[in-house]
């Protein structure tokens, strides 16, 4: 029997799948993430930890692994949370464990390739994944395969400039992006913006949850309700854009703020069809099915389609 295993790096933990070739996780688990050192134990540790596994290096096919950082051609070119600069996954892993069959993407990007494989986008080769958390991420995926560009920067929805108004400061460096309003952080400062000039109030008010809006908004309370009416229309015009650029069939919501499900999609796909370009009804919304695990069934599929 051959395995092929998806790696999936975080800043915290290091989530590993071990795959057969027909795509069924056999096994699970994480290790730490030691970022000491510019991160240079991070690659010895996972090769050890899969070392432990004792299976012969012969029966396993490769490794596809998804990092927090912009990668191209394989090349990783920087994963801050992980202190890494550019990295040769493919010669420092392929050298550790003597098989340099080995495929890296962006973790959101491979995220992506995990949901058209296994999750809820499966079937379909034209896709973009938006992941709702902290920040937002985002993943392409063009007649099957990711799109990450020349300096890797390919999927990086989250900082396409949305807004106009509030112009709200991104960690990127500029201001207005996708992130700074439909993310978890962006829904609390619209709300809190909207709550501070309704009530006239000289003090920021900050003391509110994205969950909470949306609870809020799901009890017909009229201003979260407005909230999650305007970042629907962020994120619908965000579509819009990605429809006229790569034309996917289906967008996929994932990360925390997507556990609002239909109430969130379905705004999100009514904002977007007033734009009506072509056939918007047919356009696919959904909410990520594999939560956590998309990037070792990405890392899983990187390995597999070329094969
Ligand atoms: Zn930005």
């Amino acid at each position: 029997m051959k395995f092929i295993f998806g790696i999936d790096i975080g800043g915290t933990s290091i989530k590993i799948g071990q795959f057969n070739l027909v795509g069924e996780l056999l096994y699970k688990f994480s290790i730490p993430t030691n970022t000491e050192d510019s991160g240079k134990h991070i690659l010895p540790d996972i090769a050890r930890a899969i070392h432990e596994l004792d299976i012969l290096e012969s029966d396993i096919l490769g490794y596809g692994f998804g990092v927090p950082g912009p990668v191209s051609n394989n090349q990783v070119i920087k994963c801050v949370n992980l202190n890494w600069t550019e990295k040769d996954i493919v010669s420092e892993f392929g050298e550790l464990v003597n098989n340099y069959y080995i495929k890296v993407g962006n973790d959101a990007n491979v995220a992506a390739l995990g949901e058209i494989t296994h999750g809820s986008a499966r079937g379909h080769h034209h896709a973009v994944m938006i992941t709702l958390g902290t920040g937002v991420g985002g993943g392409i995926i063009s007649k099957g395969h990711m799109i990450d560009g020349v300096y890797g920067a390919g999927g990086e929805i989250g900082h396409i400039k949305v807004d106009f108004d509030y112009n709200f400061e991104c960690k990127c460096g500029t201001k207005g992006c996708l992130e700074t309003v439909a993310s978890a952080t962006g829904i609390k400062r619209i709300y809190a913006h909207k709550h501070n000039a309704k009530y006239s109030l000289n003090q920021s008010y900050t003391d509110i949850s994205a969950k909470q809006v949306f609870e809020d908004a799901m009890n017909q309370d009229e201003l979260a309700l407005e909230v999650i009416d305007e970042i629907s229309e962020y994120l619908g015009y965000a579509c819009h854009i990605l429809s006229l650029t790569i034309n996917p069939s289906i967008f996929i919501f994932g990360g925390g703020v997507s556990k609002a499900g239909d109430f969130l999609i379905e705004r999100i796909s009514k904002a977007f069809k007033k734009y009506r370009f072509i056939n918007p009804d047919q356009y696919e919304f959904t909410v990520a099915s594999l939560g956590n695990e998309a990037g070792i069934f990405g890392g899983y599929a990187l390995i597999k389609r070329e094969n």
